[in-house]
Parts: C-alpha cells; sequence; structure tokens
C-alpha cells in the first residue's frame, strides 16, 4: 500500500504530464482563474481530501485540531471500502466537507448566502480538481 507521499508525488506527477500534454495540444488555454481553480482543488483533493480520511493516515492527521471533525467520518468508512469508490468516495468526502463548512458558515454568519459574486463554473472546476486527485490516490492503490 502505498504511503502518503508516494501518493503526492504520483499525483502531482500525472497532474503536471496532463496539464503539459494539453498545453502542447494547444487543446486548453483555461483564464488565470480556472488554472488557479483546478490547481486548488487539485492541491486539496491531494493533500487533505484524500481517501485516507478513513484511517489515522497522514492527511488525516494534518487537518490538526480539525481532525475531530473527520472523526465521523473516520467511524463510519472502513478503510479501503466505499471511502475508496473512484468516484462515489470522492462525492460522499466533499458532500460531507461541504456540510460541515456550511454549518460553520451560518452558526458565524446566521445566513447562508456568500454575498461573493463568483461564476459557479469555478466551483465545480475546483470540485473536478479533488476528484481527479481522488481518483488518482484510488488508481495508485489498485496498483500497489
Ligand atoms: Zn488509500
Amino acid at each position: 500500500m502505498p504511503g502518503y507521499n508516494k501518493h503526492r508525488l504520483f499525483n502531482y506527477i500525472i497532474f503536471i504530464v496532463i496539464v503539459f500534454l494539453f498545453y502542447l495540444e494547444n487543446a486548453i488555454h483555461p483564464d488565470i482563474g480556472r488554472l488557479l481553480a483546478i490547481c486548488l482543488g487539485f492541491y486539496i483533493g491531494t493533500e487533505f481530501v484524500t481517501p485516507d480520511l478513513d484511517t489515522n493516515s497522514t492527511a488525516y492527521k494534518r487537518w490538526g485540531n480539525l481532525k475531530i471533525l473527520i472523526l465521523p467520518y473516520k467511524w463510519t468508512f472502513k478503510h479501503r471500502q466505499s471511502s475508496h469508490n473512484i468516484l462515489y468516495g470522492a462525492i460522499v468526502r466533499i458532500l460531507y466537507i461541504s456540510i460541515i463548512i456550511l454549518v460553520f458558515y451560518y452558526l458565524i454568519f446566521k445566513s447562508l448566502s456568500t454575498g461573493l459574486d463568483i461564476s459557479p463554473v469555478y466551483g465545480i472546476i475546483f470540485l473536478f480538481g479533488i476528484i481527479i486527485a481522488n481518483a488518482l490516490h484510488v488508481i495508485l492503490d489498485n496498483i500497489f
């Protein structure tokens, strides 16, 4: 089973290769906002919101004091089972963390309106970055 650093190395190498190939083929002409959104999503999906939140992993420990918020997730999902489903696992993690963020946001601001005028496209691209990073994690787990 690959460790945390092996997952990170694998993810970043594959991500750079994919971006480079798209760039060579002139297939992408992203504006800086979209590029930042996918990079940020990929980073979060590689470092923090990984399939290994289901165990006492380095990714789990990286949450620091906030890891208490991840405990219910960790208790609910057994290691390397549904949390390591290539699509469903990432979607469940995204929903789980989104609910936590929304609850905190609501407790702080007493409203769910963001007041921000950001295109939902950036949010979708950001989530896509997390899903790609999580999929690469599962692929590497299945190779080893
Ligand atoms: Zn794993």
